[in-house]
């Protein structure tokens, strides 16, 4: 049974993971948002008061953080303790988003990440499922939306300078960074509601996949 994967990409706040969820759901497969990677990766760093390579690759290669991904989520958990409910901070964005521009980190998590493609398939989320993850995946989505808009979603999570220094760091970040594959299709979500844009994904699924 072969397996379908289907990358979507985007800055923070265009929807990425609401969408994605829904998509994941309506098709049985499994939801990874990858930045569950690097916001573990985050919530490991500041446990333990380290922002170095080394000792953050030695951590994570003692099986301290672990991600969970299945049709219900992804789930993030640190010396075994259930971390995810703390994901979603600004703390834990700024510095994921600090240590995602690590190439060896990046390196690191790339197999892992890999490994949650199995048969139905996987809807993976984030800034480069397309490009780097998953360059083969059956379909690539890209979303954006307006700054205001994203701002207005993201709206008491992360204020919107920080969401915009965020997207800054990472479309200009040299490894792996936020870009929209040359066989994307790209969505612009600032008008739509989440159910549009689910509805116009499984249409290009369809369409592709059968
Ligand atoms: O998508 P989310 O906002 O949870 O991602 C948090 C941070 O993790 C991003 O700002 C980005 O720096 C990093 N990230 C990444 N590559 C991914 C997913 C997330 O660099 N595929």
């Amino acid at each position: 049974m072969s397996c379908v994967i289907i990358a979507i990409d985007g800055p923070a706040g265009s929807g990425k993971s609401t969408v994605s969820l829904k998509v994941a759901q309506a098709l049985g497969y499994t939801f990874l948002t990858t930045g569950a990677f690097y916001r573990g990766m985050a919530l490991l760093s500041l446990k333990y008061s380290t922002e170095q390579t080394g000792e953050l690759l030695k951590l994570y290669s003692q099986g301290k953080l672990r991600v969970v991904a299945s049709i219900q989520g992804t789930e993030v958990f640190i010396d075994d303790e259930n971390v995810t409910s703390q994901l979603s901070d600004e703390k834990t964005a700024k510095r994921a988003s600090t240590i995602s521009a690590l190439p060896e980190i990046r390196q690191a998590l790339l197999e892992p990440q890999r490994s949650f493609a199995k048969p139905p398939g996987l809807v993976a989320e984030g800034r480069d499922c397309g490009t780097v993850v998953f360059p083969e995946s059956d379909v690539k989505i890209f979303l954006t939306a307006s700054l205001d808009a994203r701002a207005l979603r993201r709206e008491g999570f992360e204020a919107k300078e920080s969401l915009q220094s965020r997207d800054h760091a990472d479309s200009t970040r040299a490894a792996a960074p936020l870009a929209m594959a040359s066989d994307a299709i790209h969505i612009d979500t600032s008008n739509m509601t989440i159910e549009q844009v689910v509805q116009e994904i499984l249409e290009v699924v369809r369409s592709k996949c059968g």
